[in-house]
């Protein structure tokens, strides 16, 4: 396995991960490493059928944290109320079934709107309209063998980004038999929904970790970093490196997160719009972006467009960096780090 970057002058050999197939989950370290902070409050709450989100603030008392975790559970359950396909009330679903509401949630709007923007700038690799081509590969998985070229040109043709447009707050979808899925994009909504809960509630600094979708925020001058893991999947819940950020989002889309296994062979659950088939020789890509919402769809979208494709995009996005872990075209596996996270990124080697 080796590390690479643009600003490394040559390949990192990395002896201690020599075993992996490595599959990256980012978690936050939780209560995070080093905050040293005396007036930190921390926990856990539950959604989407059982999905931890961590919750840490700074500067409240424990009355407004207490207040604040409740607020965020409520308006976690609410969005889950409206954006969720599988819930058959849910506006999402009642869209997905042809039917558009006189009133739409705003909230499904501007996510549309982030979607859209994404899709736009990553040639179609994210696309919320790809559920036909999900629920084929599932449908794949219980029949036990792969799709006909029939079965994903008919999902291929009910997958199309182009015809979900917002303009002026108004969402139009310009084509029937469309459905929209929200989720590679939800939990990075969600873990920023939270933390403009914390700020509005007082909070000086603020960390949540959605299901290892991390969002922050800390007031100026910055205290402190926030410290956050990648960890080596195979070595249960050792880290195999550390990330420093000041705020914004860290987001990972892997390939251990669900997958098939059809005819011995395993398909990860990131599927590629432009072929209709599931990404291969990806095991995982950590973005950082400003918000949770962007670092989701982008953490998605630089998995699909892989790891040439996705170093390119990082490196023309100046608000965006990334860790991948990839195969290597002569085997093995490659972690890239994004020039900009040089800096922030320390290797942990274990015991
Ligand atoms: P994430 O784990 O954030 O990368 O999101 C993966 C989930 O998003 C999958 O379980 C699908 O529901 C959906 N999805 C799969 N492929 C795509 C894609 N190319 N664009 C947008 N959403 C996708
Ligand atoms: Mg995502």
């Amino acid at each position: 396995m080796q590390l690479s970057s643009s600003t490394f002058p040559a390949p990192i050999s990395y002896h201690h991960l020599m075993r992996l197939m490595l599959i990256a989950i980012v978690f936050a370290l939780f209560p995070a490493l080093g905050q040293g902070a005396t007036d930190q409050h921390s926990a856990t709450i539950e959604a989407m059928g059982g999905i931890p989100i961590n919750i840490s603030a700074w500067g409240m008392t424990t009355q407004e944290f207490d207040s604040s975790v409740e607020a965020i559970s409520q308006r976690i359950e609410y969005l889950e109320s409206i954006l969720s396909p599988y819930r058959p009330d849910s506006a999402v679903a009642a869209l997905n079934r042809g039917e558009i509401p006189d009133q739409l949630a705003p909230e499904i709007t501007r996510l549309v709107d982030v979607a859209r923007h994404v899709s736009d700038e990553t040639a179609g690799t994210f696309d919320i309209t790809v559920m036909p081509l999900v629920q084929l590969w599932k449908r794949c998985k219980e029949a036990g063998r792969l799709p006909t070229s029939t079965d994903l040109s008919e999902a291929a043709s009910r997958t199309n980004w182009t015809a979900i447009t917002v303009e002026e707050g108004v969402l139009r979808i310009e084509q029937e038999g469309l459905m929209l899925d929200f989720g590679g994009i939800a939990k990075g909504y969600f873990a920023d929904e939270a933390v403009a809960l914390l700020r509005s509630a007082g909070a000086t600094r603020c960390l949540v970790d959605v299901g290892g979708d991390i969002a922050t925020w800390q007031a100026l001058p910055i205290a402190k970093p926030f410290r956050i893991g990648i960890r080596d999947p195979f070595g249960s819940s050792s880290i195999f490196a550390t990330l420093s950020i000041d705020e914004g989002a860290v987001v990972t889309s892997g390939d251990y997160e669900r997958f098939y296994t059809i005819e011995g062979k395993q398909y990860c659950h990131i599927i590629d719009p432009r072929t209709g088939w599931p990404v291969e020789g990806m095991h995982s890509v950590t973005l950082l972006a400003p918000t949770g919402v962007e670092a989701d769809a982008l953490a998605t979208a630089v998995f699909v467009l892989g790891a040439t494709g996705g170093r390119d995009f990082v490196e023309t996005h100046p608000s965006v960096e990334a860790i991948i872990v990839s195969d290597k075209s002569d085997g093995g596996v490659e972690v890239y780090i994004s020039p900009g996270l040089i800096d922030a990124v320390q290797l942990v080697t274990p015991d």
